[in-house]
């Protein structure tokens, strides 16, 4: 299947009241593994980088691996530039073929947020190609990106953002973070109902690794219709790798171990999927 944009898988993810999973692939083995359990369950999916993974991969040979693994997947698969950076970093992405894009000026003052992010909007509507923003902040740690503490997307200031930028989606901040959780978050659902209530966009949440089964279905059922998922992945493929060395210390076979890995990705990504309910929506 060709590979689409964000835009209408999104907006079908918001009137079906279900959300997409979204996943960064580190690596070949964790892409097939996300693109295998979207096939495997007839869903929509992300395939998502953020400068990390890009500065790791490049961001054409990513490109070229998530491209590869769509065209051979019978569902709608979508690629992302997650936490797009700079402008630069962006407009190279749109470039090389992204149909998704991420720009996060949540650590900017809003009015330079305001600035960067619409005139990113500007470049990307005559490609037709969607951009998501965030506002408030999703704090914690992943890969290298720390964003510290976080702090609550405001209600009047992201109407304001998404009328005044005409962004295709809102990342917000109601209580997660990226990384590794220690104890459960407390999520304010209650500012996630009132978002909704004030944006007509989809809404996004990131740092959804380690939540609990019931606080993503009460997130979705409140309107969230995009979920990112990182840590997660790489926990499994780690976890696979350990399992399989423990198991058999003397191989060097990286096919071996591989395919172990990528089994275990491709088993929490199908999970996860069922959780987004996204099953049977492709
Ligand atoms: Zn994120």
């Amino acid at each position: 299947m060709p590979i689409v944009t964000t835009g209408q898988m999104l907006r079908d993810a918001q009137k079906g009241g279900y959300a997409v999973g979204a996943f960064n692939t580190d690596n070949m083995e964790i892409l097939q593994a996300v693109i295998a359990a979207a096939v495997k369950l007839h869903s929509p999916v992300i395939l998502q980088a953020n400068p990390v993974i890009v500065e790791y991969a490049g961001l054409d040979y990513f490109f070229a691996m998530a491209k590869t693994a769509a065209k051979s997947a019978d569902v709608p698969v979508a690629i992302h530039l997650d936490h797009g950076n700079s402008f630069d970093l962006v407009m190279k992405a749109l470039r090389t073929g992204y149909t998704s894009i991420m720009f996060d000026g949540s650590h900017m003052d809003i009015h330079e947020n305001i600035r960067i992010t619409k005139s990113i909007v500007d470049a990307c509507i005559p490609a037709g190609i969607p951009v998501e923003a965030e506002i408030g902040k999703v704090g914690g740690k992943e890969d290298k990106i720390d964003a510290g503490e976080g702090e609550y997307t405001d209600v009047d200031e992201a109407a304001d953002f998404a009328d005044k930028t005409g962004v295709s989606s809102l990342a917000v901040a109601i209580g997660t973070a990226h990384g590794v959780y220690k104890g459960i978050p407390k999520l304010n659902y209650e500012l996630l109902s009132r978002l909704r209530n004030a944006l007509s966009i989809p809404l996004v949440l990131h740092g959804a690794s380690g939540l609990p089964d019931e606080a993503l279905t009460e997130c979705i059922r409140r309107g969230i219709c995009k979920i990112n998922f990182a840590t997660e992945l790489r926990m499994a493929y780690t976890e696979g790798l350990k399992e399989f060395f423990a198991e058999k210390p003397e191989s060097f076979d990286a096919k071996e171990y591989g395919r172990h890995a990528r089994e275990k990705v491709m088993l929490k990504v199908m999970e996860r999927i069922r959780i987004c309910g996204s099953e049977g929506r492709a």
